[in-house]
C-alpha cells in the first residue's frame, strides 16, 4: 500500500488567510482543493510537500451563480458534481456540464473541484507510477531525473494536459480569477496555460486560482466529446471542445480547442476558419475535422495508441461539429460510452 508523505494541513477560514499561509510557508507548501489528484500524487512522491493550505473550509470559494445573459461565476472550490448538476450550467453551458460530468468517477466528482480540474498536472506513463517503479528504470526530466523517457533528445517535458474542463472553459471565452500576495489579476484561460509538461500552468506558486468567470452564452453553442479506454473513470487520451455561433444556419464564428494531444490545450484556429461563413454541412465539417486534426501530435506516452489517438481526432472533432449541426451521429455517446454504459453511470450517480 502507498502512504502518504508526511505534511502539516492549514486550514484557512478565507481566501486572504490562505493566500497569506501560503506565501509564509514558502515553496515547500502546496495549495489542496478537493486532492483527487494531489493526494495520489503525493503517495507516488512525486509531490512531497512539507504543507498544504486546504481550500476545502473556504466557503467564498465554493460560489455558482449566473445566468447566459450575466455569465458564470464559479468558485473554484465548487466541485465537478455540483458543476455538473447545476441547472445554469446544464440548461445554457451544456459543455461545461457534461465536461464537469465526465471526470473520474461519481465518488472523486463529488470532493474534486473545478478549480482543481483547472490546475491538474501533466500526466505521462513513464511519471503517474510509484516512486520504485520510476527509480527502476532511473526517472525523469519532469521528476528526480534528468532525461525524458518518451524523447531522450529532448530538452522539455512532453507530459499530457489531462483535464476534461479545461478545453471547454477555453472554448467558452472564459477567465480564470488569481490571487496572490500582489493582490488578484484576471487572465484569459488561454493565458493559464503554456506548452510545457513541467510549468504547464502561469501561475505563480504563491497564487491561489479563486474563481472561473464564463462570460454570456451570447448565441454560442458548445460541446465536449471526450475518448477514453474505460468510460467508468479514465482520463481523457482526447477531448474535443468546440463551440459555434451560428447566425440563420451560417457560423458566424467558431472555436476548436483539442485536449489530451500535447502540455496544453490546443486551439484548432485553421479549423474554425474553415467554419466561419460556411453552413454547417457534412463536406464543410469533413474539411474543418482534417484541417483540426493537424495540430494534434500525441506521443507515445499515454493510454492507447498514438496514431490511433490522432487518427480520432479528425473522428471526434467530426463528431462534436455534427452534434453541433443537428447532423446524424454514428450511434456513439460523447464520452466515448456507450448508451447502456451512460445509463449505469446516471444509475450510480444517482
Ligand atoms: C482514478 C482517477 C481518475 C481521474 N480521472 C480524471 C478525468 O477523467 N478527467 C480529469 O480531468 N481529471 C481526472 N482525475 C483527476 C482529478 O480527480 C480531477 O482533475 C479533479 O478535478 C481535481 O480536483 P481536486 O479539487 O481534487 O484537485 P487537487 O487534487 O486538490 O489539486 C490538483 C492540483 O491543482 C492545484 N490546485 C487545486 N485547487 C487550486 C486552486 N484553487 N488554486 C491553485 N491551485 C489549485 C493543487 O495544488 C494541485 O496541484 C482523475 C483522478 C483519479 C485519481
Ligand atoms: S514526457 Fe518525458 S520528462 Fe515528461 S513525464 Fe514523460 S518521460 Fe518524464
Amino acid at each position: 500500500m502507498m502512504r502518504l508523505p508526511p505534511f502539516s494541513y492549514l486550514a484557512p477560514r478565507g481566501t486572504g488567510e490562505a493566500v497569506r499561509m501560503l506565501a509564509d510557508a514558502g515553496p515547500k507548501a502546496m495549495v489542496v482543493a478537493g486532492g483527487t489528484d494531489l493526494y495520489p500524487n503525493m503517495k507516488r512522491r512525486q509531490f512531497e510537500p512539507e504543507v498544504l493550505v486546504g481550500l476545502r473550509g473556504i466557503r467564498e470559494l465554493a460560489g455558482l451563480a449566473g445566468s447566459p445573459r450575466d455569465g458564470l461565476r464559479i468558485g473554484a472550490g465548487a466541485t465537478l458534481t455540483r458543476v455538473a448538476r447545476h441547472p445554469e450550467v446544464a440548461a445554457h453551458y451544456p459543455a461545461l456540464a457534461r465536461a464537469a460530468g465526465v471526470v473520474s468517477t461519481p465518488q472523486l466528482r463529488n470532493v474534486g473541484t473545478l478549480g482543481g480540474n483547472v490546475c491538474v498536472d501533466t500526466r505521462c506513463n513513464y511519471y503517474n507510477q510509484s516512486y520504485e517503479w520510476r527509480k527502476s528504470i532511473g526517472f525523469c526530466l519532469k521528476r528526480d531525473g534528468d532525461i525524458c523517457l518518451v524523447a531522450p533528445g529532448s530538452s522539455r517535458c512532453w507530459a499530457v494536459s489531462s483535464s476534461d474542463t479545461a478545453p471547454v472553459l477555453w472554448a467558452l471565452g472564459a477567465e480564470v480569477a488569481l490571487v496572490g500576495p500582489a493582490g488578484e489579476r484576471r487572465i484569459p484561460v488561454p493565458t493559464l496555460y503554456q506548452d510545457d509538461g513541467i510549468q504547464y500552468l502561469r501561475k505563480a506558486a504563491d497564487e491561489i486560482l479563486t474563481e472561473i468567470r464564463v462570460p454570456p452564452s451570447d448565441g454560442w453553442r458548445a460541446t465536449y466529446w471526450k475518448l477514453r479506454r474505460r468510460g467508468a473513470f479514465d482520463f481523457p487520451v482526447l477531448g474535443v471542445a468546440a463551440a459555434v455561433r451560428l447566425e440563420d444556419g451560417i457560423c458566424r464564428d467558431a472555436r476548436i480547442v483539442l485536449g489530451a494531444v500535447a502540455s496544453a490545450p490546443r486551439e484548432a484556429l485553421e479549423a474554425a476558419r474553415v467554419l466561419t461563413g460556411e453552413r454547417l454541412t457534412p463536406e464543410v465539417i469533413g474539411r474543418a475535422a482534417e484541417v483540426a486534426a493537424r495540430p494534434a501530435k500525441p506521443l507515445d506516452n499515454t493510454d492507447l495508441v498514438y496514431h490511433y489517438r490522432k487518427r480520432m481526432t479528425r473522428v471526434y472533432v467530426a463528431r462534436a461539429l455534427r452534434e453541433l449541426a443537428g447532423l446524424p451521429i454514428d450511434g456513439v455517446w460523447p464520452s466515448g460510452m456507450s448508451a447502456r454504459a451512460v445509463e449505469e453511470a446516471r444509475i450510480a450517480d444517482d
